[in-house]
């Protein structure tokens, strides 16, 4: 054990240290990378907002930086400095993660965290309030938080992760191959072999390979306990773990597993349940 006389110098070395080299913020901004960065994305990961964690401050992290300032009346000049930590601190402290449980709604839910049901709907991008799904994880805004969240608008946008037909929508359906009725718990979108498939928003690779009847298939994770899947590929183009954007390539179409012709299976799920992705999908 130390004396406490070793502790005292100790403590005492420190304090003439800082008086030396008195510890300067620095100042982030676009095209500095590095722990700090990394540090600033994962406090906006934390407050519920989609980026990729790779430590580089790109656009996409300053166009958010800048939303937020505006939102708070901070100067919009995507310079984070000391107020701006401090006003991302200050936010984190009033948002409360809540994973949905069986009997939850969000009336419940308001009551329960005094805020209210436009609130947490606005603040978690749902489209479909009145279906929560247990295991589903809600980021419940109060105080300050509500006040943001109702300018920067919804915090899960998707993107199609190919354009073209669907071919078979999500629900019950007569199987094409095996004849069955059976529920199918995506859309399939036809698209020629080879045509591009894209993230449909950013996220992790959590799952990339052979599912069997899904053939060649790419899992990403976002936040919330979101998860969107892309089957029957011809190609992989992601490794696992990889960290992708929105909109960047991570397969090529294909009929690989069971597919009666090229075309890209898209399933969303909250926790382990397939959601409707056209209702999460832009019109
Ligand atoms: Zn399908």
């Amino acid at each position: 054990m130390r004396s406490i006389l070793q502790r005292t110098l100790v403590v005492c070395l420190l304090l003439a240290l800082m008086v030396v080299f008195p510890g300067e913020a620095r100042v982030l901004q676009r095209g500095m990378r590095g722990n700090d960065v990394y540090a600033l994305q994962e406090l906006l990961m934390d407050l519920g907002y989609d980026l990729v964690l790779d430590g580089v401050f790109g656009s996409e992290t300053e166009n958010l930086i800048k939303d937020i300032q505006a939102a708070v009346g901070l100067a919009s000049d995507g310079l984070v400095g000391d107020k701006t930590i401090e006003t991302l601190n200050h936010l984190k402290e009033s948002i409360v993660s809540h994973t949905v449980e069986q009997g939850d709604n969000l009336t419940k839910l308001a009551n329960r965290y005094d805020t209210t049901v436009t609130n947490i709907s606005s603040y978690n991008g749902l489209q479909n309030p009145d279906r929560l799904l247990p295991g589903q994880v809600l980021y419940i805004p109060t105080d300050s938080v509500a006040t943001i969240s109702r300018s920067l608008g919804v915090r899960f946008r998707l993107e199609w992760p190919v354009k073209g037909n669907i071919s078979s929508g999500y629900g019950y359906r007569v199987h094409p191959i095996l004849k069955n009725r059976h529920f199918h718990g995506g859309i399939d979108i036809a698209a020629a072999e080879g045509t591009p498939v894209k993230a449909a928003a950013s996220g992790k690779v959590i799952s990339v390979g052979n599912r069997g009847n899904y053939g060649l298939a790419v899992v990403i994770e976002h936040s919330g306990g979101i998860t969107t899947w892309y089957g029957h590929n011809s190609k992989l183009l992601v490794r696992l773990g990889d960290n992708v954007k929105q909109g960047q390539t991570i397969a090529l179409v294909g009929r690989t597993g069971l597919a009666t012709g090229p075309h890209l299976d898209f399933r969303i799920k909250i926790g382990d349940q397939t959601v409707d992705p056209l209702e999460w999908l832009p019109k």
